[in-house]
């Protein structure tokens, strides 16, 4: 099926990898030279060609979005004692990165726009703590789910009003820009201090398994350089001046990174044309609500989701999810929000039900690079002739 071998049964998978440029030519370059490791020149490359495309003056490339993630945690400083804000709706890796240095998410409701964490609860709530005199927040986790930027100014104006740093989770985003206002032009995970990104085998591009942290901090960004090579001191022996971590990407993950990265606009473009098809098909239909799309935001499409509401709809996104299995397709709910898990259960939470509410009624649809607009319009027809439950 088109190269798609060892994506389970599914005849439309819901977002695999698209292999399509000089990833072989790179490989084989690596193989050819014996840089497969840590050591070689395409992670060098793959990170000043990541930090131009993303307009930072520094990346660091890691073994993976968590990676980048927890190591954005140290180099914030973020210790046991602290608290960090972060938005409850998101893949758990964004929860655990804080849980890593055993301090505290504090988890924060998505607002219903976009489906990112709601500025309004995190102004609130530092501005009240702020009146009262006490403490704040060590940091700001910002998600951007699903290839939608949140709506981050007014966070990241009360994180500089009260020396709150301010670092991006937008492994979902890469691709993803603000197009009007202070931030036109600017991509997500360049607002804050840090922002991380991740090369899963289902995001925008792939290096297999990989992460980066962007930032214009020259200090952090040596720091991470260092952190990520266990914090060995340059030279022959082997001194450590801190607990580091063995987060280096290896040379074989970057060259499929320069690879990808080349096609990064390509990709783009077929997953906007993706959702545009989506759009077209779905719109007006009854109890179906198409994924966000501010005016302000140029999004990357990276997982075309709509909600279901099972009255108007005429059945719940759990039967839908199963009628499309049945005809070869893969669909997959949106996270549980992490404040209704065991493992999160007891962290503070700030909100009301958005989280839960988008959570119940969310579907991502395929959005592969790769799918064709035939496979687009079958999992069209099955999603509206799904059958109602019982
Ligand atoms: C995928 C993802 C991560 C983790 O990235 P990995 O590369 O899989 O470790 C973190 N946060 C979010 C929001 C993600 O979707």
């Amino acid at each position: 099926m088109k190269g798609r071998a060892g994506h389970g049964s599914f005849e439309i998978p819901l977002s695999v990898p698209h292999m399509a440029g000089n990833e072989r030519r790179y490989l084989e370059e690596c193989l050819t030279t014996n840089y497969v490791s840590s050591v070689g020149p395409f992670v060098e490359r793959f990170e000043a060609e990541f930090a131009a495309y993303v307009g930072a003056r520094f990346a660091v490339a890691c073994v993976n979005g968590t990676a980048a993630l927890h190591l954005g945690m140290r180099l914030l400083g973020v210790e046991p004692g602290d608290e960090v804000f972060v938005a409850s709706f998101t893949f758990v890796a964004s929860v655990n990165a804080i849980l890593y240095e055993r301090a505290t998410p504090v988890l924060i409701d998505s607002e219903p726009h976009t489906w990112n964490l709601d500025p309004i609860l995190v102004v609130t709530e530092i501005e009240r703590r702020a009146r009262l005199g006490l403490k704040q927040p060590k940091a700001v986790e910002f998600v951007h789910i699903l290839g939608h930027p949140g709506e981050i100014q007014p966070v990241a104006e009360v994180c500089a009003r009260h020396g709150i740093a301010l670092l991006e989770d937008a492994a979902e985003a890469l691709g993803s820009r603000y197009v009007t206002g202070s931030y036109a032009g600017t991509h997500v995970g360049r607002i804050g201090r840090l922002g991380c990104f991740s090369f899963n085998g289902n995001k925008v591009i792939t290096t297999g398994g990989g992460g980066m942290i962007a930032t214009d901090d020259e200090r952090l960004a040596s720091r991470a350089r260092h952190l990520v090579r266990q914090a060995r001191v340059p030279g022959p022996e082997y001194i450590h001046d801190e607990v580091g971590y063995n987060y280096r990407m290896t040379n074989l993950a970057a060259a499929l990174g320069v690879a990808q990265l080349e096609q990064l606009p390509a990709f783009l473009a077929a997953k906007a044309r993706i959702a545009a098809a989506y759009d077209t098909a779905l719109s007006g239909v009854r109890g179906l609500t198409r994924p966000p799309r501010a005016s302000w935001a140029a999004p990357s499409h990276w997982l075309y989701s709509v909600l279901i509401e099972p009255a108007s709809f005429g059945r719940d996104r759990e039967a839908v999810r199963r009628h499309l299995q049945a005809k070869g397709i893969e669909a997959r709910p949106l996270w549980c929000p992490a404040h209704l898990m065991e493992p999160y259960r007891h962290l503070p939470y700030l909100g009301g039900g958005v989280s839960q509410e988008t959570f119940a009624k969310g579907l991502s649809l395929p959005s592969s690079v790769s799918l064709a607009a035939s496979e687009g319009e079958r999992v069209v027809a099955a999603l509206l002739e799904s059958p109602a439950e019982g």
